[in-house]
């Protein structure tokens, strides 16, 4: 039997459900259906980490202002990851991760539901693909892509002038949608910031409301283009922490304020008290490039090429669940992606 459930209206009580409250109220990972005075439909996923709340609270507040009054485009939405959200976790220790399950080759359960997602919505027909994420650290709001693509890129960039290109980890529901519409995934700041729920929310709206995605190239003024080098990891067997404990690696503490600034070569990231507990780097063909990116002089961890780091953050669970960071570097569009000034003529 499909975990997934396919409904057609919204059900009473979502609009003012608490996340914790939604498996209850829903029996599980939802695919809700809703008209529009336009088609296809905008679909949008929620909740695929269930401590990461701000796509909910921003279709909630969507939901209340279009009440008893048609949507301006049909609007699918993807409730995923309930069981977790009751306990406010980013997806249970049985779980497999709800954002990195979007690829088929595993016979699990939770493969074939987004699988199912994915025919539903080839099949109906889809305008733009948008995931809602928050994320831990201190970081600004910004949004992905995995193609590099003017619709993705005049997507994204109604969101945000920061725009973020990665083709790993692979399995993210945005990689998955990228072969049937333009698709982003939002990060809206840490769970809980009213700002990130308004953004995502306006988001949503100019989505459902505009009749086409801009053709023509962004002008390289309006995004800042940054692209994934690395993902980098604490190894499995490696202790670690933020304050002073009997740790093998020891990070400083306020390592989530190097987020999306450009650091320089030599930049310290922590103490290192065995000589044989280094962090992982891989590329995102991965490859190992960890001795590319940090070194280890006496006891100081620090990098090894200038590059900007994303995602860091102090929660353990995370770095444990996840990764510790990415390390980005800055790139320069290919040229049929800019607007230039003689298309403009
Ligand atoms: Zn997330």
């Amino acid at each position: 039997m499909s975990m997934l459930r396919i409904i057609e209206s919204v059900p009473q009580g979502f609009v003012d459900a608490k996340p914790e409250q939604l498996e209850a109220l829903l029996g599980g990972p939802t695919l809700m259906h809703l008209p529009g005075r336009n088609e296809p439909a905008l679909f949008v996923s929620l909740m695929l980490h269930g401590n990461e709340p701000t796509g909910l609270y921003a279709l909630q507040g969507l939901l209340k202002d279009y009440a008893g009054r048609e949507l301006p485009r049909a609007l699918s939405v993807f409730i995923g990851n309930v069981s977790a959200a009751r306990y406010k976790m980013r997806r249970l220790d049985q779980q497999p991760d709800y954002n990195r399950i979007w690829s088929t080759g595993k016979d699990l359960p939770e493969y074939k539901m987004v699988d199912q997602v994915v025919a539903e919505m080839a099949g109906r027909g889809v305008f733009a693909s948008i995931d809602i994420h928050n994320n831990t650290g201190i970081n600004p709001h910004y949004a992905c892509l995995n193609k590099l693509e003017t619709p993705f890129l005049q997507l994204a960039s109604m969101f945000s002038r920061t725009v973020v290109y990665f083709t790993k980890p692979a399995g993210v529901q945005s990689m998955a949608f990228a072969e049937l519409c333009p698709a982003v995934t939002l990060e809206c700041g840490q769970p809980g910031q009213e700002y990130g729920v308004e953004h995502a929310k306006d988001f949503l709206e100019a989505c459902l409301n505009i009749h086409e995605i801009p053709k023509h190239p962004v002008s390289p003024h309006d995004v800042s283009v940054f692209h994934t080098v690395s993902i980098v990891k604490v190894p499995e067997d490696v202790s670690f922490a933020f304050g002073p404990r009997d740790v093998q690696i020891q990070f400083i503490d306020d390592i989530d304020h190097f987020n999306f600034s450009e650091m320089p070569a030599g930049t310290c990231f922590g103490r290192q008290f065995d000589k044989d507990a280094q962090l992982e780097c891989q590329d995102e063909h991965g490859n190992d490039v960890s001795e590319r990116y940090f070194s280890y002089h006496n006891g100081k961890i620090a990098l090894a090429s200038s590059v900007m780091p994303s995602m860091l953050t102090r929660d353990e669970k995370v770095i444990r669940q996840d990764c510790f960071c990415y390390l980005m570097e800055r790139m320069e569009l290919p040229t049929h992606l800019q607007h230039s000034q003689k298309q403009e003529s």
